[in-house]
């Protein structure tokens, strides 16, 4: 059976980092919306287009488009043994969304494992989040620093500071988190599939109470 595990928090608290390196381990596609949307946009689709006007404003991509994307995203061949969702859904609506996907694959939302950051460390975090342009790699001027200043250790190409981790944007993606995707934590918590993470630990500890969660579950 597949495994479907999706990773919740808000902008900054390490969803990225995480779901990466967990997804490496644990053998499953990493299915990220963010990194979808910035994809199509560097390849100048429609899609891309629509959401950059969305991005740039710390505004949701409208659901309907979203679902879409990530539904193309499932069907790929990488999915077989499951997969780990980073930054979806972020509304009630994709949630469900979600449930009804994978249903279609006979498959359920197995885990939600919520990365708890207070605000003050997220403005902080993007504030200084780098981000490669190839594979969109995640580093950090100061917590996650690259080898060689401006270059992914990963595949050398150079990085960048997201248009949308400067303030003002960071503020708005902020509360629009509180406003929509917030109300998740409870919908998973009564479905009993919440866990809940201290992100404000070194990225190593954070990924051992992920993994201690996940193993004991699986
Ligand atoms: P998200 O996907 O939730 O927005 P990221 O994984 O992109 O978060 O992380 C945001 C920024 O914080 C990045 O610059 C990353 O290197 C850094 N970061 C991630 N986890 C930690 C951590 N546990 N401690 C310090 N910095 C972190
Ligand atoms: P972060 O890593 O900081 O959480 P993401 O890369 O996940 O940011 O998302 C960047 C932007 O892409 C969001 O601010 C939003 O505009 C859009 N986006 C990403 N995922 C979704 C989603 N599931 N629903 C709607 N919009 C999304």
């Amino acid at each position: 059976m597949p495994v479907y595990i999706v990773i919740l928090g808000p902008p900054g608290a390490g969803k990225g980092t995480q779901s990466r390196k967990l997804a490496k381990k644990l053998k499953l596609a990493h299915i990220s919306s963010g990194d979808l949307f910035r994809e199509n946009l560097k390849n100048g689709t429609k899609l891309g287009k629509l959401a950059d006007e969305y991005i740039r404003k710390g505004e949701l991509v409208p659901d309907d488009v979203t679902i879409g994307m990530v539904s193309d995203r499932l069907s790929q061949k990488d999915t077989v043994n499951g997969a780990i969702f980073d930054g979806f859904p972020r509304t009630p609506a994709q949630a469900e969304a979600l449930g009804k996907m994978l249903a279609e694959f006979g498959g359920e939302v197995n885990m939600a494992a919520y990365i708890r950051v207070p605000d003050e460390e997220l403005i902080e975090r993007l504030a200084g989040r780098l981000t490669c342009r190839e594979n969109g790699h995640i580093f950090h001027r100061k917590y996650n620093p690259p080898k060689e200043t401006g270059r992914c250790d990963y595949d050398g190409s150079d990085l960048y500071q997201r248009e949308d981790d400067q303030a003002e944007t960071v503020k708005r993606r902020i509360d629009v988190y509180h406003e929509q995707t917030r109300p998740l934590k409870e919908y998973y918590q009564k479905l009993g599939l919440l866990f809940e993470v201290n992100g404000e630990q070194s990225i190593e500890d954070v990924m051992v109470d992920l993994l201690e969660y996940l193993s004991v579950e699986k």
